[in-house]
C-alpha cells in the first residue's frame, strides 16, 4: 500500500517536472539533451506520456523539433526571462477560466523578455492555438511587416495577449475570462517592463487600461498603463480587412518608434 502511494507520488512529481519543461519549451528555451531524455522517458509511461502531450492528451510534438524564431530571445538567463519563466510555470495548466475545455495550446507569449516594445493583442486565433504561439497567422503575418517596417525583428519585441486561450469561434472574450486572464499578462509586462507598449485593437486596448472609450477616439493617442506609454492601433485582422487603415496604422507605429527613439530603416531600392 505504502509502495503503492509513493509510486503515485513520484509520478505526480514527475508529472510536476514535465510541465515545468512544457512552459520552458513554451517561452521559446529548447530542452537540453538530458530534457530532451527524460521527455522521451515520460512518454513511454502511460499517464506521464499523457502530461508531455499536453492538457487534452494531444499527440506530443518530437521533443527534438526546434522551435520556430526570428531571433534568438534575449539572454535566458536575464532577470526578465526568469521572471517570466515562473509567470509561466504559475500559469501551469491553467484552468481559471471555461477556455482551458476547448484550447488546444496556452499561448503564453513570444519574444525578447527585455523587449523595449511590446504588443498586446486579443487573443489566440485557430493557428495560434494549434502553434501555441501569438500572431502566427495571417494577421500575424502583417503584424510581422508592420514590426520590419518599424527596423526590427520579432524576435526582438515581445508579443502577448490580453487572454491566453483560444475563445471558440474566435469570439470576443468574455469579462470572466479577461478577470482571470489579465494579471498574467499585467505580471508579464511588470517582468519585461518594456518602454511603450502598443495595444492592437479595441479589445486589447479596453481590457488593458480598464476604459470603454472606442477605440475611434484612443487610436494614436498616446495612454498610460502605469508609467509605460501606450499607443492603441488598430488590429492587423481589421487592416487585413480595411487596408485605407494601414496609413493611419503605420503613422502611430511611427510615434512610436519616435517615442523609443527608433530610426527609420532605409528603404530598400
Ligand atoms: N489575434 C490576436 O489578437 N492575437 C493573436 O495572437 C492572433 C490573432
Amino acid at each position: 500500500m505504502a509502495k503503492h502511494s509513493n509510486s503515485e507520488q513520484l509520478t505526480a512529481k514527475l508529472g510536476e517536472l514535465i510541465d515545468a519543461l512544457q512552459a520552458l519549451r513554451d517561452l521559446g528555451r529548447r530542452w537540453t539533451v538530458q530534457e530532451e531524455r527524460l521527455a522521451a522517458l515520460a512518454r513511454q509511461t502511460p499517464r506521464l506520456g499523457a502530461a508531455v502531450a499536453g492538457p487534452r492528451g494531444r499527440a506530443a510534438k518530437p521533443a527534438a523539433e526546434p522551435r520556430p524564431r526570428a531571433v534568438a530571445a534575449a539572454p535566458s538567463n536575464s532577470p526578465a526571462a526568469a521572471a517570466l519563466e515562473e509567470i509561466r510555470a504559475e500559469m501551469g495548466d491553467c484552468r481559471r477560466c471555461e477556455l482551458w475545455k476547448t484550447r488546444k495550446n496556452l499561448v503564453f507569449g513570444d519574444g525578447a523578455p527585455t523587449a523595449e516594445l511590446m504588443f498586446v493583442g486579443e487573443g489566440p486565433g485557430a493557428d495560434e492555438d494549434e502553434q501555441g504561439l501569438p500572431f502566427v497567422g495571417r494577421a500575424g503575418k502583417l503584424l510581422n511587416d508592420m514590426i520590419a517596417a518599424m527596423g526590427k525583428k520579432r524576435g526582438e519585441v515581445y508579443i502577448a495577449n490580453i487572454v491566453k486561450s483560444r475563445p471558440p469561434e474566435n469570439r470576443e472574450p468574455a469579462p470572466d475570462e479577461v478577470a482571470a486572464c489579465l494579471p498574467f499578462l499585467e505580471k508579464q509586462i511588470q517582468a519585461i517592463r518594456p518602454r511603450a507598449i502598443v495595444c492592437l485593437g479595441r479589445v486589447a486596448v479596453q481590457n488593458l487600461l480598464r476604459t470603454k472609450t472606442p477605440i475611434g477616439r484612443l487610436r494614436g493617442q498616446w495612454q498610460l498603463y502605469g508609467d509605460i506609454r501606450v499607443m492603441p492601433t488598430f488590429h492587423p485582422a481589421y487592416l487585413l480587412r480595411s487596408p485605407d487603415a494601414k496609413k493611419p496604422a503605420w503613422e502611430d507605429l511611427k510615434q512610436v518608434m519616435a517615442e523609443l527613439d527608433w530610426p527609420m530603416p532605409k528603404r530598400k531600392t
